[in-house]
């Protein structure tokens, strides 16, 4: 994983060049902006504070710009373009995905999770085990002669990981789609509240739709696929951060792998990770002691006097970044299809594998 963490962090450099115009003036944007006011706290609602953002996190400038929320409140929003990709590499590094063989060590591999909690290392004794874990002997991901693993990666990965299209007769590979393949991080521009607003109800998160911006640059992503790894016997790995990517949306985060933890706080309540598309701060799971936030409500939140109402990012594994919003939703540029039903045969393959009918 070292080598590889560290030829990530070069290309993802490399990638931010044809940005770098526009990262200079993120110092401005961030810290210096006029129109952003300072955070402050209402009774029960924190400002958002894109000040917040890490230097290179966000491209451009952030604007203040009306907007209707998924309650029809209409309010001011952020328009804030995240760079795509994870502005403090050195603690939140991108990859490794699959591992080559069934010896590899972890360090040679990403994650798994299982949507109840349970995250894998994987290694290549995961990938040899597949059959064993999922009870399907069906699962055969790698070659019995030489135990290279079978996988799809570079620009065909990335394919794979975009095209709508199933691709028949193939079966049982170990996707990966890295951010160099994709020209680096993706840019995703989101409105969200200014101030939140509390909505009437709790919703719930819904299909595709990505659910916030890290305060690292990287998208917030919605549950994964998981199901789709039962019946196309593929794995769209997540790294040891719970992201991977793809053309579409580029790098995101499906699970809150303890990565992107980066506003500290300085009463020791747990560090900040990002935002959520209603306003809402997302919080580690567990305090700087390493103590579990108790007594969260069904959307995973609390409220203190210091931050207002807030979530705690749900615990790894789980398959979401946090329970469900309790305020009305802001919106990301482009996405306003993201919840149409999909089609039930060669309809567009999950970015977690293809949909593969039987052969
Ligand atoms: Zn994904
Ligand atoms: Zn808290």
């Amino acid at each position: 994983m070292r080598w590889l963490s560290i030829f990530a962090i070069t290309l993802l450099l490399t990638a931010c060049g044809d940005s770098s115009s526009n990262s200079s003036n993120n110092k401005d944007s961030a810290n210096k902006n006029p129109t952003i006011p300072i955070a402050k706290k209402t009774e029960k609602n924190a400002a958002v504070n894109p000040s917040l953002f890490l230097v290179n996190a966000i491209v451009g400038d952030v604007t203040t710009v009306d907007c209707t929320l998924s309650g029809g409140t209409k309010t001011s929003c952020y328009k804030i373009t995240i760079a795509g990709s994870p502005a403090d590499p050195d603690t939140s590094p991108e990859g490794p995905y699959c591992p080559p063989t069934i010896t590899s060590s972890a360090e040679e591999g990403g994650t798994w999770i299982d949507g109840k909690g349970t995250v894998y290392d994987v290694d290549g004794e995961f990938i040899k085990n597949l059959a064993t874990l999922y009870q399907d002997k069906e699962w055969q991901m790698y070659d019995i002669n030489t135990g290279k693993v079978t996988i799809i990666n570079g620009a065909r990965g990335c394919e794979v990981a975009g095209d709508p299209r199933p691709i028949p007769g193939f079966n049982n590979f170990c996707l990966e789609c890295p951010l160099e393949e994709i020209g680096g991080g993706i840019h995703k521009t989101v409105l969200i509240p200014t101030t939140p607003v509390p909505a009437e109800k709790p919703t719930e998160i819904r299909g595709r739709e990505n659910t916030g911006v890290a305060l690292n640059g990287v998208l917030l992503g919605p549950p994964a696929p998981l199901e789709m790894i039962l019946s196309s016997h593929s794995l769209g790995v997540l790294d040891d951060c719970g992201a991977h990517a793809n053309p579409h949306e580029g790098y995101h985060y499906h699970s809150a792998n303890g990565c992107a933890e980066v506003g500290i706080q300085k009463d020791g309540h747990s560090a900040m990770i990002g935002y959520a598309l209603d306003g809402y701060a997302v919080y580690a799971k567990t305090d700087k002691s390493l103590i579990e936030v108790k007594g969260l409500d069904e959307c995973g939140g609390e409220t203190d006097d210091v931050r207002g109402y807030h979530y705690h990012a749900s615990a790894p594994g789980t398959n979401q970044i946090f329970g469900c919003y309790m305020g009305e939703k802001g919106s990301f540029e482009g996405e306003s299809d993201q919840d149409r039903p999909r089609p039930k045969n060669g309809g567009p393959r999950s970015e977690g594998g293809p949909e593969h009918k039987p052969e």
